[in-house]
């Protein structure tokens, strides 16, 4: 049985794993279906302190799994698809196989939240996509549809212009939830421009994208524009599902937990975007990853 297993390893849960590490708690970390979660999807990682120059999400990750290794963390690449946390030992059920611990630290994090319009689903991977790093090499001299009006959207849309030759940044309301540097960075480009009060009703395509149909809020006018992909950044939904009916937790699916990361559960503790749907920044989440390790090691501690 181990001490305490981490599901997930983008940054909560790296950082729960280092500080778990050091700990002589000699953490499992169950990493998911994506090593890193969504910052190994980020291009650009410009606010993680320490790294004046910034990197690249893939390389933060990187980073932060080798530290957590060198003091003793072990990574096992499988994704849990139903727990029992009814008693102790905790079950876990994974794709590859079943894990027992005494304590558990949720690092799931989030998934991007998707439009749900027609064409949607058919046409990902053929031109709808939620990852500008994975996909945005595809699409060189291309033009594409952005979706989004938060830091994510301006963000990757400025990354995708390195492919694209133009990038239509499609927003519900007329002024943008992203950061001053972002949004300065966005207007000085070329290739961005702006649909404003405009939302997408249909993705069209037969086998690829070909445009997009979209409607203005406001006027209700509705129209089709041709775009070669669409790049979807409408936020995110907390990957608690597993947990629905074991642990509190609203109604959008985040976590329920006290101000020391405890859920619901004794020994069952949450980190970053499970529970956190305000501040949702790599170095946020770090931080709860930090702080669930050390309770864990206290509640460990009162167990003997
Ligand atoms: P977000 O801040 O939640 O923004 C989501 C955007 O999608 C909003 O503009 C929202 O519109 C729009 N939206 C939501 N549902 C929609 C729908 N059904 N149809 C059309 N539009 C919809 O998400 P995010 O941009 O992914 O950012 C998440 C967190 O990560 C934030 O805390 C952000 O600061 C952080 N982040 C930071 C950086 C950075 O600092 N460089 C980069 C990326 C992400 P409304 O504005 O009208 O609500």
């Amino acid at each position: 049985m181990e001490n305490v297993i981490i599901l997930g390893s983008g940054p909560a849960g790296l950082t729960a794993a280092l500080y778990a590490a050091r700990a002589n708690l000699n953490p499992l970390v169950i990493t998911g279906q994506d090593l890193g979660g969504q910052i190994a999807t980020t291009t650009d990682v410009e606010n993680f302190p320490g790294f004046p120059e910034g990197l690249t999400g893939p390389q933060l990750t990187e980073l932060m799994q080798k530290q957590a290794e060198r003091f003793g963390a072990r990574l096992e690449f499988d994704s849990i698809v139903s727990v029992d946390l009814k008693q102790l030992p905790f079950r876990l059920k994974g794709d590859n196989a079943e894990y027992e611990a005494k304590s558990v630290i949720i690092a799931t994090g989030a998934s991007p939240r998707k439009l749900g319009v027609p064409g949607e689903k058919e046409l990902v991977g053929r031109g709808v996509s939620y990852c500008a790093t994975c996909d945005g090499f595809f699409f060189r001299n291309k033009e594409l549809i952005v979706v989004g009006g938060g830091d994510s959207a301006l963000q990757e849309g400025l990354f995708l212009t390195k492919f694209a030759s133009k990038v239509q940044i499609v927003h519900r309301r007329d002024s943008l939830r992203a950061g001053p540097v972002l949004q300065e960075r966005a207007q000085k480009n070329d290739k961005v421009s702006f649909i404003w009060n405009s939302v997408i009703t249909e993705i069209q395509g037969d086998g690829a994208v070909k445009a997009a149909r979209m409607k203005n809020v406001q006027t209700g006018e509705e129209s089709i524009k041709p775009a070669d992909g669409v790049f979807v950044y409408v936020g995110h939904i907390p990957s608690t599902a597993i947990f629905k009916g074991q642990l509190a937790m609203d109604e959008e699916g985040y976590l329920t937990v006290d101000g020391r990361l405890h859920t619901s559960i004794p020994g069952v503790f949450a980190a970053g975007e499970s529970h956190d749907r305000w501040f949702r920044q790599a170095v946020t989440s770090a931080g709860y990853g930090c702080m669930a390790a050390m309770e864990v090691d206290k509640y460990l501690a009162s167990l003997e």
